[in-house]
């Protein structure tokens, strides 16, 4: 196994020990190791809740609820991020392909895959892993205070 030192320590990244804490054993996966979770068997793919979705490592909004499509690809699918900077594309050569990966642009987690064939009026399909990410449902009122980890 390699490991990438890419100077990316001026981000606001958690320690690897905070994070296999933290995260479930496919989001460490999928995050940390640029895994890709089974089609149709994520949290998300076939969610329709209104509501921002943010970075499970780091809290980051990435993509709203208002951008999501239905892709048929058994990943949740969406044609734009929230933000232009809110993540970072990096030419992927892995597994013999030439893709377009999709990183947080705060943590560098990995969320998935671009590409170039999605729906109007961008053409993108941002294809990401739900495992990537933590929706926070709008429901019309205002967010409770109830809803981190941070019990201890
Ligand atoms: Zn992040």
């Amino acid at each position: 196994m390699h490991t990438m030192s890419d100077g990316t320590s001026d981000k606001i990244r958690p320690s690897d020990a905070e994070l296999r804490a933290r995260l479930t054993k496919e989001q460490y996966h999928v995050t940390q190791q640029a895994g890709t979770e089974r089609a149709f068997t994520g949290q998300y793919w076939d969610c329709h809740d209104p509501g921002v979705y943010r970075c499970v490592v780091c809290g980051t909004e990435l993509f709203s609820a208002d951008t999501k499509f239905e892709s048929g690809s058994g990943w949740p699918s969406f044609w734009a991020p929230l933000a232009d900077d809110a993540v970072d594309t990096v030419t992927d050569t892995s597994h013999g392909m030439v893709r377009t990966e999709v990183r947080c642009a705060s943590c560098s987690a990995h969320l998935g895959h671009l590409f170039p064939d999605g729906p109007a009026p961008t053409g993108a399909r941002y294809c990401m892993n739900s495992a990537s990410l933590d929706l926070a449902v709008d429901t019309g009122t205002k967010p409770d205070a109830d809803t981190g980890p941070d019990a201890d």
